[in-house]
């Protein structure tokens, strides 16, 4: 062990030793005012209470490196985009059962890969699914042989060229597939099919109702006649991009994120965009695609789900500015080895969303709770400190577990705390409270 080493040891002893280990509940919520303007856009330290007439609630479920985000929407019916890892530890199902749901009236994968896609079988042999929304990519096994529904099976066959066609041959995927088509759900005492249908720009989720939400799928690309991808019956391994994509280098590696759906949700006191891991060639598409009356939806949204978790190749200039988000949020995994997100993403976030920038790595879950006028942001845990600081003050009036570099150091009242170690320092209340 280096002197260095011993030295960090050192100072760990010395703070577990000046540890108080007294619990109290807590939670940390974050008050965020919406007015544009407003000087009180930062996130408040103070604990408020939870907001309880939520018409819209977002989780952002911490599923490590990938993606996972469960809806609750005003008109009571609920929504599951993608399901982060095949690691078999059931994060995602256990996480809405614990909210008290067996049904889930849409579901949306973005794109095949294992992050996004990895725990979706799971959901489906754990729910009962009514409406699923899958990706233009065609499964395959692992020697090429097509196992996919009929409408893609199609697509494959009738293709000249097999390498132009999009397909996926994780586990994972071909698994959701095969459990899409045979999915079915109790409808009061009748069994039904659960519809199954690619993405494409327009396709629109109807509130039951009246006109509670908006949500709107802006990609892929329909042809110029208006044709999406099935309806055409070819295969474009871009997913409509092709224009803008194929020059690119790594146009191989990549060509997967480029079929996740851009997506806008709309609710009385914000708007929300979800981008899964579309490139920043996939972003421009749908930007220029935008017709006027489209521009201006999406002129200030509210909360943006960080494109291909923070990675350079995502959340263009051109979409910030578009977009002018005013809180992001990261889904994103503790030392993953992409270096997600990257330090030039989170300083073009910081021009927008200052320091209202939420990351699953550090926040852990993060919940978004809407009513007709205001967001307010919970998360289970709170960044109390930079790399390299060596005095912490932890919020007043609570204990907290202090994590430095991804391990738990100790339960701290608050207060100072000195910390020399080069990490990423966060801290959870020592005892949670229960959501619902
Ligand atoms: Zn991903």
């Amino acid at each position: 062990m280096s002197k260095k080493q011993k030295n960090t040891k050192k100072q760990f002893i010395s703070l577990v030793i000046v540890t108080i280990i007294v619990a109290i509940a807590s939670t940390v919520y974050f008050n965020y005012n919406r007015i544009v303007g407003n000087t009180e856009t930062q996130p408040s330290m103070e604990e408020s209470a939870e907001m309880t007439d939520a018409e819209l609630e977002i989780h952002f479920i911490d599923v490590g490196q990938g993606d996972s985000v469960f809806i609750e929407l005003p008109d009571e019916t609920c929504m599951l985009i993608d399901a982060g890892n095949p690691d078999g530890d059931n994060t995602v199902s256990n996480y809405i059962s614990g909210l008290g749901y067996a049904q889930i009236d849409y579901l949306i994968v973005t794109h095949g890969d294992n992050d996004h896609v990895g725990e979706i079988p799971d959901v489906l042999d754990d729910f009962e699914v009514k409406n699923i929304y899958r990706p233009f990519q065609v499964a395959v096994d692992s020697s090429g042989n097509v196992r996919d529904g009929e409408d893609l099976a199609k697509v494959y066959d009738n293709a000249t060229v097999k390498s132009s066609v999009n397909v996926i041959s994780n586990q994972a995927f071909g698994k959701f597939v095969q459990k899409a088509y045979a999915e079915t759900y109790t409808d009061g005492s009748v069994v039904k099919n659960a519809m199954v249908s690619t993405t494409y720009d327009g396709l629109k989720i109807m509130p039951k109702n009246g006109n509670s939400f908006a949500f709107e799928f802006f990609g892929p690309l329909r042809n110029s006649s208006n044709q999406t991808l099935i309806e055409q019956g070819v295969a474009s391994k871009t997913q409509g991009y092709a224009s803008v994509y194929q020059s690119k280098p790594s146009y191989d590696s990549l060509v997967k994120n480029e079929a996740s759906p851009v997506m806008l949700l709309e609710h009385s006191s914000g708007s929300y965009l979800f981008t899964g891991d579309a490139t920043v060639h996939a972003e421009e598409a749908v930007l220029g695609s935008l017709s006027d009356s489209e521009k201006t939806r999406f002129d200030a949204v509210d909360v943006y789900h960080v494109g291909h978790h923070g990675a350079d190749n995502s959340t263009s200039d051109a979409l910030l500015e578009m977009i002018t988000p005013k809180m992001a949020v990261i889904s994103v995994g503790a030392g993953n080895s992409h270096g997600h997100p990257t330090a030039g993403t989170l300083e073009k976030l910081g021009d927008y969303c200052s320091d209202n920038i939420y990351r699953s790595d550090l926040h852990g879950n993060i919940l978004i709770l809407a009513n007709a006028t205001d967001i307010q942001l919970k998360t289970n845990n709170v960044v109390v400190g930079n790399l390299g600081e060596t005095e912490i003050e932890l919020p007043p009036d609570e204990y907290w577990y202090v994590y430095v570099a991804g391990i738990t150091a100790a339960v701290f009242v608050s207060g100072v705390i000195y910390i020399m170690s080069n990490g990423k320092i966060k801290a959870k209340p020592y005892k949670s409270q229960k959501r619902k």
